[in-house]
């Protein structure tokens, strides 16, 4: 295999892991980047109490569904409110990098 031909592989196979990811966003994912916003804010002020109530609190008043998106933060590594941002952000602007 030539190195142009590997290149493209890799290239492909990056595209396909993105659009995995993006496909399992529980959100848009501008609403989730809204949400590690409003987190960036709260925690320091707020505190994490090792819940999500911060995270919660945000879903519902935004009108989404809480256990989906709890379910999918679980599959991330973010069980609570600093984890969400601490874990969960990296993975996501990972994961829709261009
Ligand atoms: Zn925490």
């Amino acid at each position: 295999m030539d190195a142009a031909r590997k290149k493209n592989l890799k290239t492909q196979w990056r595209d396909q892991q993105r659009k995995a990811a993006l496909a399992a966003l529980p959100l848009e994912l501008a609403e989730l980047k809204a949400m590690f916003d409003m987190l960036d804010v709260e925690i320091p002020q707020k505190g994490c109490d090792h819940t999500r109530r911060l995270t919660e609190a945000w879903l519902r008043s935004r009108g989404h569904d809480v256990e989906s998106v709890f379910v999918w933060l679980n599959t991330q590594g973010g069980y609570c409110d600093c984890e969400v941002l601490a874990n969960v952000e990296e993975r996501v602007d990972e994961s829709t990098r261009a």
